[in-house]
């Protein structure tokens, strides 16, 4: 009989597992991928220089306890809290006036969104911001970088609950390769999908890939794509409130379409970061990120489902379309290799992070809520003003394994 089973080794486990073995308790982690991280995931995209397939950026860094974690595991991050993006207009760069009406109305947008929540007034961010303006499609598309979900899918209330502190600093090192060093020493069983959770007499039977555990308590630090596909079984079932609560607050998709290139057949410099306006679906391009030879375009929400189902290659085509529109054919001659992320179909996830739909804000709560005092949750969306980021997982996986502490010591 354990203390605590914990299903799920991304932010949220590890930080549990580390909290809750500092209290004493004896404590297993359970994670069905073959490795720990989960949405938190690095890989080398040249030698010795690490790409975040997931989480990249040290969001509200002041607040963001990763921050001096990074520093004392060694993990380099820069600390930068701003970035001046250029903006192209398919076939031009944007003149100063533009550029300065895109930022004037995208302040506008961010304005009429937070005055949703103060007025509790939970309709879709689509619905809040002017439909006719040149700029309506990057807000609509920031939008879905931000929550990865397409505006009209999203609550203003829930969205302007984020504490933004507006420091957002890159973890060049990889924050993948962080979160990863978190799980040193931790008790992890992988390639241990869990399949059913009893709640018994004395505690919670926990049946996994890996076999079966009984212990006092249980933690599911799962996505809400996971728990929403039903793969967990809960015996009894989950009550409705929290099934209505995981159905509120879906995944939506983002996507990073990464390449590298030989030598800078752009022209610019390092960590140089353009707004492409092209068409209906804008794109953020990272060009040379910290002077290395490689650009990123990331997706999001429908556009990132539908381009990650066309498939690797149409992805690369994509974003090299829109590199040598703006920089010229000799682009094509330098591109190599690269990687692509395909979050919406990762097995383990179902998805990149959470969002309530609109009218739902409030939801996250009723998902953090534990069951009978055994059943436990935490993770990303659990998070009330931190969702979809991994300092938010992080904070939830300390704080829930405190509670559970405290209630076993009681
Ligand atoms: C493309 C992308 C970009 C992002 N960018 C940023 C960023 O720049 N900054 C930031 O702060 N955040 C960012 N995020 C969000 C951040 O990565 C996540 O919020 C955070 O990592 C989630 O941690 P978690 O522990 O809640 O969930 P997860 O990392 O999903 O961990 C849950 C774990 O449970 C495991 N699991 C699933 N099913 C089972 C099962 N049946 N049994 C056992 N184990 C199971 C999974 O394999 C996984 O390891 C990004 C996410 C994505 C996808």
């Amino acid at each position: 009989m354990h203390d605590l089973v914990i299903v799920g080794a991304g932010a949220a486990g590890l930080a549990a597992a580390r909290t809750a073995m500092d209290r004493g308790l004896d404590v297993r982690v359970l994670e069905a991928s073959h490795r720990i991280g989960g949405r938190a995931y690095s890989e080398d995209i040249l030698p010795g220089v690490a790409f975040d397939l997931g989480c990249h950026w040290l969001h509200s860094a002041s607040i963001n306890p990763l921050v001096d974690i990074a520093g004392r595991l060694g993990v380099e991050y820069q600390r930068t809290a701003s970035w001046t993006p250029r903006v192209h207009l398919g076939s031009r760069w944007a003149n100063d006036a533009e550029y300065a009406d895109f930022l004037s109305f995208w302040e506008a947008c961010n304005q009429s969104v937070d005055a949703c929540r103060a007025a509790r007034h939970d309709v879709a961010v689509a619905d809040v911001i002017e439909r006719n303006r040149p700029w309506t499609a990057w807000f609509d598309y920031w939008t879905s970088l931000m929550t990865s979900s397409d505006s009209d899918r999203v609550s203003a209330g829930d969205m302007a609950s984020y504490r933004d502190t507006g420091e957002n600093w890159p973890v060049v090192g990889g924050y993948g390769n962080l979160v990863h060093r978190l799980g040193a020493g931790l008790p992890v069983t992988l390639n241990a999908a869990v399949e059913r959770i009893r709640l018994t007499p004395s505690g919670v039977r926990v049946d996994s890939a890996a076999g079966r555990l009984e212990a006092r308590t249980v933690l599911v630090t799962v996505s809400t794509g996971i728990l929403g596909s039903e793969h967990i079984v809960f015996d009894p079932p989950l009550p409705d409130d929290k099934r209505q609560a995981i159905a509120a607050v879906p995944l939506g998709n983002h996507n990073r379409i990464a390449i590298v290139f030989d030598g800078n057949p752009f022209g610019v410099d390092p960590s140089t970061s353009v707004i492409d306006l092209e068409g209906d679906v804008p794109m953020l391009l990272h060009l040379r990120p910290y002077g290395h030879a490689y650009v990123v375009g990331v997706t999001g929400g429908r556009f990132a489902d539908w381009l990650e189902r066309a498939g690797t290659r149409a992805a690369r085509e994509h974003l090299l379309d829109r590199l040598v529109r703006i920089f010229g054919a000799a682009v094509v001659q330098a591109a190599r290799g690269g990687i692509v992320t395909a979050w919406g179909s990762d097995p383990w996830t179902l998805g990149a992070y959470s969002t309530c739909l609109p009218g739902q804000a409030g939801q996250r709560t009723v998902l953090a809520r534990p069951v009978d005092d055994r059943l436990y949750f935490a993770g990303e969306a659990t998070s009330s003003d931190a969702f979809a980021t991994c300092h938010g997982a992080y904070r939830t996986g300390v704080d829930t394994a405190t509670l559970i502490a405290d209630a076993l010591a009681a």
